[in-house]
């Protein structure tokens, strides 16, 4: 059997739709962020980057850099082992009283992304709890989706951010049944924000649990960066709080915060925690400085802002579409995965300007798009070369300009 002719027909077929996906080779320059150096065939050159989800460009931020290089040279590079075998170090313990304080929460459990920590701890409570329904929203991140799917509960699916929906559906469940209510705050793709307090109600209505994703919120959103569960009041009536340490803390890993019972329950049965070495103590030292200074300091919050305002602006100025949304998020529509590349490359290749395309599987298909993700270093400047870059492009490929 030839396995490599059966690997490339499925990418070739995948190549014809143009959903087959480019890695650009990229190398952020630190105290230059968003400008990073783009390798490319035997050349090199510099680019801005605009589809970043370091947020708040905490990467780079002095705290965060100290810490981590302090750490990797008082306790070396790795933490050498499991959480449970050798690999729990103090840093690890300092993240998690961290986060849960963020939360508002008795504790926190630590893991070693996002995607891991959803698909565990999902993983874990509807294969544990006897007879569960995971009520899960249709737009849910692709590792909520495979944790529900690798505990084999029940799935119940509920309309996107249709709270009336979600109820019908909870009133026909067993009310002696466990029930997880599963969905996000901030919306990646579309940037849209969930109807928090909403769902919170209807759960608390039904007597089910509840479980946010806010991913893409925290650092972001609320006084301390807690999320939009924290700016709306909300963090101690949901149940499991899921986040990352990714994407606006700059560095990398994923955790739940929740009471005792609930997190000791997912460290004891969780194999996605169990079973795979600790994050090194420097990127738990790197995170809890980042949250640290996101707890006090506005400023990272109130720049970006300002920069998703000025951009929204802009693009409005030109005519050029963009999904309106509460959020820091700006999805540029151009519904062709073609066309979309293309744009993608042209930006890169002719302006130095890199926002990868979107696409099939992470958006569905027909709704290709640029994802614009402004950041407080970007410039007024920035802007304008990338708008004006924009408007050259939609001309030359006679796309759709809206009145502004
Ligand atoms: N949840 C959502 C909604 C996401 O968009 C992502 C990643 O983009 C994740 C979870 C996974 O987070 P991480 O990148 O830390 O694995």
């Amino acid at each position: 059997m030839d396995y490599d002719q059966l690997f490339e027909a499925q990418l070739d077929a995948l190549k014809k739709e143009g959903n087959y996906r480019v890695f650009a080779d990229l190398e952020r320059q630190r105290g230059a962020f968003p400008v990073a150096r783009n390798r490319h065939g035997a050349g090199e050159r510099q680019v801005t980057i605009w589809c970043s989800n370091d947020y708040l460009c905490m990467g780079q931020h002095p705290d965060v850099i100290d810490a981590m290089v302090r750490t990797v040279e008082s306790c070396g590079a790795g933490a050498g082992g499991t959480r449970n075998i050798s690999g729990t170090s103090h840093h690890h313990h300092l993240l998690e009283r961290e986060l849960a304080d963020l939360h508002g929460k008795e504790a926190a459990l630590l893991f070693t992304s996002g995607y891991v920590s959803n698909w565990a701890a999902l993983g874990t409570l509807g294969s544990r709890l006897p007879n569960a329904v995971i009520l899960s929203d249709s737009l849910n991140h692709a590792s909520m989706i495979e944790g529900i799917r690798h505990s084999r509960a029940e799935k119940v699916i509920w309309k996107h951010n249709d709270v009336a929906d979600l109820e019908k559906k909870l009133a026909a469940i067993d009310p002696s049944r466990p029930k997880i209510v599963a969905f996000e705050s901030v919306y990646s793709m579309d940037g849209d924000i969930a109807p928090i307090r909403e769902i919170v109600e209807v759960s608390e209505k039904y007597g089910a649990m509840t479980y946010l994703d806010e991913v893409h919120a925290v650092g972001l959103y609320g006084p301390r960066g807690g999320g939009v569960a924290e700016q709306e009041g909300l963090m101690d009536r949901i149940t499991l709080i899921e986040g990352t340490l990714g994407k606006a803390y700059g560095v990398v890993g994923g955790y739940i915060a929740g009471s005792f019972a609930l997190c000791d329950f997912i460290r004891s049965f969780a194999s996605g925690f169990i079973f795979t070495t600790a994050l090194p103590p420097a990127v738990a030292a790197a995170a809890t400085a980042s949250i640290r200074h996101l707890k006090t300091s506005d400023a990272e919050r109130q720049m970006q802002r300002l920069r998703v305002r000025q951009l929204r602006a802009a693009l409005d100025r030109e005519g050029i579409p963009h999904l309106p949304n509460p959020s820091h998020i700006i999805p540029v529509m151009i519904k062709d995965p073609v066309k979309c590349k293309m744009i993608s490359d042209i930006l890169m290749e002719r302006f130095g300007i890199y926002v990868q395309p979107i696409n099939y599987p992470t958006v569905p298909k027909g709704t290709e798009r640029l994802r614009f993700t402004p950041s407080p270093l970007h410039t007024e400047a920035d802007i304008e070369r990338l708008v004006s870059a924009l408007s050259s492009l939609w001309s030359q490929c006679a796309l759709a300009r809206r009145a502004a």
